[in-house]
């Protein structure tokens, strides 16, 4: 069981209805989807916040994949 006292930065609504989950981890932001069997996706970023890969980068990358996944994404999310 995923743990639900994380903090969800961002919120997705994908077209068959489940929701993508922006959370804050310690080297990046992962967007995962509530109706996909895949363990979401990390936008890894550079934690010394040099260059242009910082947390903004990171939450960028990271709601620019769950933009085009809900936008895309049919998977419902399976009853327990
Ligand atoms: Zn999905």
């Amino acid at each position: 069981m995923q743990d639900t006292t994380q903090t969800v930065i961002a919120r997705y609504l994908t077209v068959a209805g489940a929701i993508v989950n922006l959370t804050p981890e310690p080297r990046g932001i992962r967007a995962t989807c509530t109706g996909c069997p895949i363990p979401g996706w990390l936008a890894d970023y550079d934690p010394t916040l040099s260059g242009t890969k910082n947390t903004d980068w990171a939450t960028r990358q990271a709601a620019a994949w769950a933009q085009r996944h809900a936008e895309t994404c049919r998977a419902m999310p399976a009853d327990d």
